[in-house]
């Protein structure tokens, strides 16, 4: 089967080592020149690093990831935290894997560099797709002015997808009404209030930030949540938030390095799955980072289209499973993501109620509600 895959981002590259690792040959399009992440972190639970262990990218990954013991929740406007949920050694005795936090840059140069080693996959980079056509034996499309034929062509091309365009008739991303403004800075940078060494989340009226180490603990990730604002501005602007807050995020080691982000998502509800076309990761579902998933959700698409595409059956067969299996979760982790943005960004008056159950509940507890999703095996 000639499979042409659109999109080397994390979903991209973890899809194409998977289905090359099945015994496929494949071509893999890039519209970038090269490939460059911006300096953010990404967080990656257990049910995306299981998927990243089994392609044998565990010793490249340990390298630099951070394996942090706790993720930390406090309320933002008086800097105390109320719950510590365990991580580390605890999370991966429950779930079989790891929960790590690495640099963007770092995953998608190891992934890159395993799709590079795989002789059965031709990446083709500077080389935009900008439509296909479909015809009853297969798909034709142009790329750096050539013709390429495919029997399926996978739209792993994220949140602007050229793929979904066509597939669902001009379906575009929903604009959310938030921002996340996003830094990464260097550890010796940051004040001694702050705990370096594990994700901290700080929730405040109509905001929230999260922190953690990336780089084996070189760098620190930041960001921040909230409403979008009709005026331009330089950073976050965390109304009422802890002095200790408001003073680190105006700080020089900040000023002017905020990048903003302004979040969109896409319907999952639409179809992933048309003829000889489908798509995964944010073409599909772009989310909220409020359940720090997206990714994650891309890695174990690439896992189960790829599992799918080496099976049994007729290929629009093998799409509806795929359709079929993954939809129910994905949804599941988008209205997650939605109630927490809720949660997390409590008006002062109700906020008091959510603080007092975390106050009340162990850590353990707390983290047990995130059972069915860390523990899944794509
Ligand atoms: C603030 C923030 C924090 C986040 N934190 C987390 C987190 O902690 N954990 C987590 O799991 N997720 C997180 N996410 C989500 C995660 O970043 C995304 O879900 C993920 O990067 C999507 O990867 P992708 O490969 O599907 O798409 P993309 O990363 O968008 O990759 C698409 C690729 O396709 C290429 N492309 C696009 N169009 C074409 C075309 N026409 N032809 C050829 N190539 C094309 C692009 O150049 C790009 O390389 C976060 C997101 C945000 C905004």
């Amino acid at each position: 089967m000639r499979i042409a895959v659109i999109g080397a981002g994390i979903s991209g590259l973890t899809f194409a080592l998977s289905l090359a690792r099945k015994g496929f040959e494949l071509d893999l399009f890039e519209r970038a020149e090269t490939l460059e992440e911006v300096g953010a972190g990404i967080q990656l639970s257990p049910n995306a690093s299981r998927v990243l262990l089994a392609l044998g990218l565990g010793e490249e990954l340990s390298k630099c990831i951070v394996a942090p013991d706790k993720l930390q929740i406090g309320n933002g406007q008086r800097l105390n935290l109320l719950a510590t949920l365990p991580l580390g050694d605890w999370a991966r005795a429950r779930y079989g894997a790891p929960y790590w936090l690495v640099h963007r840059a770092d995953l998608q140069d190891i992934l890159l560099k395993a799709v590079r080693r795989e002789t059965a996959i031709h990446l083709h980079l500077g080389a935009g797709v900008d439509a296909f056509s479909e015809q009853d034996r297969d798909v034709t499309f142009q790329a750096v002015g050539e013709k390429h034929h495919a029997d399926l062509i996978v739209g792993a091309d994220g949140l602007r997808s050229v793929v979904r365009r066509q597939l669902v008739s001009g379906a575009e991303p929903s604009p959310s009404t938030h921002v996340a403004w996003r830094v990464s800075i260097d550890i010796s940078a940051t004040p001694g209030w702050l705990d370096t060494s594990c994700t901290t989340l700080w929730m405040g009226p109509g905001w929230h930030v999260v922190h953690y180490p990336i780089r084996r603990g070189e760098r620190l990730n930041i960001v921040a949540i909230e409403p979008q604002r009709a005026t331009g501005s330089a950073g976050p602007k965390l109304p009422h938030a802890a002095p200790e807050i408001a003073t680190f995020f105006a700080s020089q080691a900040l000023r002017e390095k905020w990048l903003p982000w302004p979040l969109q998502t896409v319907d999952p509800n639409l179809a992933w799955a048309k003829n000889r076309a489908v798509l995964l990761g944010d073409a599909a579902h772009a989310m909220l980072p409020t359940a720090a998933q997206g990714g994650a959700m891309g890695i174990e698409d690439a896992a189960v289209l790829s599992a799918e595409i080496a099976g049994d059956g007729s290929l629009p067969g093998k799409l509806a499973r795929y359709e079929l299996t993954r939809k129910p979760r994905v949804r599941k982790v988008v209205s997650m993501a939605e109630s927490n943005l809720q949660i997390y960004t409590m008006p002062s008056l109700v906020a008091g109620l959510r603080n007092t159950a975390l106050l009340a509940l162990p850590g353990e507890v707390l983290m047990r509600r995130q059972d069915w999703l860390y523990s899944f095996t794509a």
